[in-house]
């Protein structure tokens, strides 16, 4: 009896144990595993082109690792799985447990329409799975600080030996999808570009992260990201990895090791937040405004569809907008930058921005994505307080000194030298004509956010 083992985010074959478990399970059975990956048509459409273009040269490289047998079905996993567990007669289907709540969802349909065949999880794309840690209460951690130090004592299991000679099962598969045409540049897909890309980073990247991570410029940080959203690389083996690294001069410090594992934690906490309130996807988990206070109408979404551009007239803001148009992500920085705009200088609702991110980010990711931006909006666990409100002037001074991150990405900025590229509104006869004048007043709506949110605090007050 073969056995199933369905690929979702797990798009790899090393540090896998649902793959581990079903290899084993086909070796004990003497048979051989089914390499499934659906391709649901809703995901499909509602997805934007740099990330499906990114999923298609994922699967190509794991097709590609699963010696040509990957098979690829379209169609809706609840019907699409149990057909395929029928067709080729197994009674195990492996996986990688979902912890976000379309994927949970998901799988209690799968699980209703196997009938007798089980669906099998083992382990999560965290190094500790969410919902694992409680405070000693037994309550959901609320806040980062004391969750991290539960995590760090939980510690982790160490990366799962990739499987040899896998014995993959012939069955008929559709083509693998096309990637869609796009103009984002990305990154390179697949389990071996994730891992040569870590290896490098190690080597050449980490060294200073602690220091210059918030810096755009800079090209600092792993972008990681990616591969962590597609499960082409376990966070568990970056951890092992960051453990290992021999100390050497010039070579990253104990400080570089521990914010980049701290990083990582951040990603770890908003998986287990969205595990206990899967409505945080959509709703505030702590609304701070007024119901009258975000902006509608045509003038709103006039002023969302500048800032989807980047033409706000703000640098940074437009540097990082079209930063996530050209390659399909956008540096930590600037999303915070970016974020803080949209909601408390345009007030837009975060859920906008979010879902425009969810379209064209390559690492876009339901319990990152939705947890960040409620980070930003004040509205989240452990969140940014709403009355900080990022000045994107100043956050472009301290954090691009030099202009470079925005003449990188704003050429009508090229010409303009040094910090002055942040100020463009002070550069008198010498102001590029074809930059769009300032959308709004930045120390204006700043007043006015900070305004409705003593309206907020009132009305809860009151009630
Ligand atoms: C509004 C907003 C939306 C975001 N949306 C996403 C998203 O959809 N997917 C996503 O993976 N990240 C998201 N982030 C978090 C963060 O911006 C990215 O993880 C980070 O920029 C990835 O770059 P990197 O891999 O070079 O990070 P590094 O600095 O190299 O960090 C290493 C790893 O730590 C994790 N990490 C770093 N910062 C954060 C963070 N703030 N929250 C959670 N994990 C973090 C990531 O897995 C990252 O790969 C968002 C942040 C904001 C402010």
């Amino acid at each position: 009896m073969p056995v199933v083992h369905w690929f979702r985010r797990d798009l790899r074959l090393a540090d896998n144990p649902a793959l581990g478990a079903a290899v084993r399970a086909a070796r004990d059975a003497g048979d051989e595993v089914v390499a499934l990956y659906v391709l649901d048509p809703a995901l499909w459409r509602t997805s934007g082109r740099p990330r499906l273009a990114y999923l298609a040269a994922s699967l190509a490289a794991l097709a590609e690792s699963c010696d040509g047998r990957l098979v690829v079905r379209h169609g809706r996993a609840q019907e699409v799985v149990p057909a395929v567990a029928r067709e080729v007669g197994a009674a195990e289907v492996h996986v990688t447990a979902a912890t976000e709540p379309y994927g949970r969802q998901r799988d209690d349909a799968v699980v209703r329409a196997l009938g007798d065949a089980a669906l099998v999880p083992t382990g999560s794309p965290y190094a500790v799975g969410p919902g694992r840690l409680t405070t000693q209460a037994g309550e959901p951690f609320q806040v980062f600080t004391p969750f991290r130090r539960a995590w760090l004592d939980h510690g982790w299991a160490a990366p799962a030996p990739r499987p040899r000679a896998i014995p993959w099962a012939q069955v008929r598969s559709d083509p693998l999808p096309d990637a869609p045409a796009t103009e984002a540049r990305l990154p390179a897909a697949g389990e071996h570009a994730a891992l040569r890309r870590w290896h490098a980073y190690l080597e050449d990247g980490l060294a200073g992260y602690a220091s210059a991570r918030d810096r755009p410029d800079l090209d600092a940080t792993s972008v990681m990201s990616v591969p962590l959203k597609w499960g082409e690389i376990h966070p568990r083996t970056l951890l092992a990895d960051l453990a290992a690294l021999p100390r050497r001069a010039g070579g990253p410090s104990a400080d570089d090791v521990t914010r980049f594992r701290s990083e990582l934690v951040w990603r770890e906490f908003h998986a287990d937040v969205l595990w206990h309130h899967p409505g945080a996807r959509t709703r505030s988990l702590r609304p701070v405004l007024p119901d009258d206070a975000w902006a509608r109408g045509a003038a709103a979404d006039a002023a969302f569809e500048a800032w989807c551009a980047g033409r706000t007239g703000y640098p940074l803001v437009d540097a990082g907008m079209r930063q996530l148009l050209a390659t399909g992500w956008m540096h930590n920085r600037v999303r915070m930058v970016v974020a803080s705009f949209l909601v408390k200088d345009l007030h837009v609702p975060w859920q906008r921005g979010a879902e425009h991110f969810l379209a064209h980010l390559v690492d876009g990711d339901v319990a990152q994505n939705q947890l960040n931006w409620q980070w930003v909006a004040g509205t989240g666990r452990d969140a940014a307080p709403y009355f900080r409100v990022f000045n994107p002037v100043t956050q472009g001074e301290k954090f691009d000194p030099d202009g470079d991150y925005v003449r990188r990405w704003v050429p009508e900025l090229r010409e303009v030298a040094g910090a002055a590229v942040h100020r463009p509104w002070d550069l008198g006869l010498t102001r590029p004509a074809d930059y769009p004048e300032r959308l709004v007043d930045h120390a204006r709506e700043r007043e006015r956010a900070l305004a409705d949110l003593q309206r907020g605090k009132a009305e809860r007050a009151a009630r």
